[in-house]
């Protein structure tokens, strides 16, 4: 008997696992992969697309391209999901399922941060970033932040390699002595884990006269007086804004009982991923087990799960725990590329290590890109207009 896998969202974490899937079991298996969208974009294409270094029809991976033995792609919106009995609703009707694989991502939510939608801008979503295009495109002179608004957010490096990208760009235009470039963030360092990698960036940052505020959050606009509250009630001016707007869990998926509320991201046994719900899994940026929220996190507990369910269908042996292991590629500014790689539940606490920038980890980045591409949606990547 065919087995029925559900992949709920085809981000990172739901294209590998499905791929794993297919290449494992061919026809013999039966995944519905589903996802609202048309097509898949990596977090760090948008950086590409708000700096003008690509255009927003070159990122975009189109999921019809997304062809596998054993696997149907859907595009639809979840809308219920009944975890105890495996079952989920959808726009084109309901499905059941052996295995059901929570892959949601995290959801935006611009609007929770007073002042952000109306005076400031957002370069997490990719019509936030087309936006800043052409809003970075026109900014002259003043304070520009980026401002992080909410503890829990996708790639940590993100802001600090906005800052460096951001002050390239202002003086490759010969407008960096006009403006001022803050980050805030959270962190009392860009990156806890890895000292080595926070120096790194700090040093950057002194050297390019970029402010760091640590330990704070930017809690709102005032858009007329064109300042940004932080946590602890100081106020910066700023010119141009640019935010990390506050994540929340899925509204799809708080309703289902998984999540206990928009900010309490799934609780799953963290050597295995699975729920409370016997073969019930989530992975990636909806779940709690305490990696950062990035796309290596949501691979990595996708290939835990995939074995899992290899080892239940086949009978083997249970798969390795999942360790919690990641790296990251960060943008230091004049095309230079560095790494960081980390671990955060294999020892007592996190730790990290750091490759400073060179030519090898710039060509290891594109081909990080499109290895992927070419494993999940096989032929070579043709451009494509958004159809949503
Ligand atoms: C600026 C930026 C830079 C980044 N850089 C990096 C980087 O360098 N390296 C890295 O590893 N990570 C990076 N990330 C983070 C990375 O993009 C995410 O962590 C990763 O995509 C999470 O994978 P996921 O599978 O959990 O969720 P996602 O990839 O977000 O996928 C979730 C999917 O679920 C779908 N979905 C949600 N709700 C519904 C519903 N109700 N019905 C149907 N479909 C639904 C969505 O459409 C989406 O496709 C970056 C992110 C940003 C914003």
């Amino acid at each position: 008997m065919r087995r029925r896998v559900l992949v709920l969202g085809a981000g990172f974490g739901g294209l590998e696992l499905t791929t794993i899937l297919s290449d494992t079991f061919g026809e013999s298996i039966d995944v519905v992969l589903i996802d609202k969208g048309d097509a898949f974009v990596f977090g760090f294409s948008k950086l590409e697309v708000m700096f003008g270094r690509q255009a927003a029809t070159e990122v975009r991976h189109l999921y019809r391209d997304f062809v596998k033995p054993g696997v149907r792609f859907l595009q639809t919106t979840i809308r219920s999901i009944d975890p105890a009995s495996r079952k989920i609703v959808t726009d084109v009707g309901e499905f059941e399922a052996d295995f059901l694989v929570v892959a949601l991502g995290a959801d935006l939510d611009p609007a929770a941060t007073p002042g952000l939608v109306e005076g400031g801008n957002e370069f997490y979503t990719v019509p936030g970033a087309c936006a800043l295009r052409d809003v970075i495109a026109r900014f002259e002179r003043g304070p520009a932040i980026i401002g992080v608004t909410g503890k829990s957010f996708k790639c940590p490096p993100a802001p600090s390699e906005t800052a460096l990208l951001l002050h390239d760009y202002l003086v490759t235009r010969g407008r960096r002595e006009a403006t001022e470039i803050t980050v805030v963030m959270p962190f009392g360092v860009p990156i806890p884990p890895s000292p080595e990698t926070s120096q790194a960036i700090l040093s950057a940052f002194a050297e390019r006269g970029i402010r760091f505020v640590k330990d704070t959050l930017v809690t709102a606009l005032d858009p007329e007086r064109k300042v940004a509250i932080l946590s602890d009630g100081t106020e910066l001016p700023y010119e141009l804004f640019l935010g990390i707007p506050v994540h929340r869990v899925p509204a799809v998926v708080v309703e289902s009982g998984l999540a206990a509320d928009a900010y309490g991201w799934v609780q799953v046994n963290k050597q295995t991923l699975e729920t409370r719900f016997p073969r019930v899994y989530a992975v990636g940026d909806v779940n709690g087990v305490g990696t950062p929220k990035a796309g290596i996190f949501a691979e990595g507990a996708a290939r835990v799960v995939a074995a899992s369910i290899i080892a239940q269908i086949r009978g083997g042996q249970p798969p390795e725990a999942y360790k919690g292991v990641g790296m990251c590629y960060i943008e230091f500014g004049n095309h230079e590329v560095a790494r960081v790689d980390v671990e955060f539940l294999a020892g007592p606490k996190p730790t990290g290590t750091y490759q400073k920038p060179s030519e090898a980890l710039k060509l290891e980045k594109a081909l990080f890109g499109s290895s992927r591409v070419q494993r999940w949606f096989g032929a070579a990547h043709e451009p494509s207009e958004p159809t949503t």
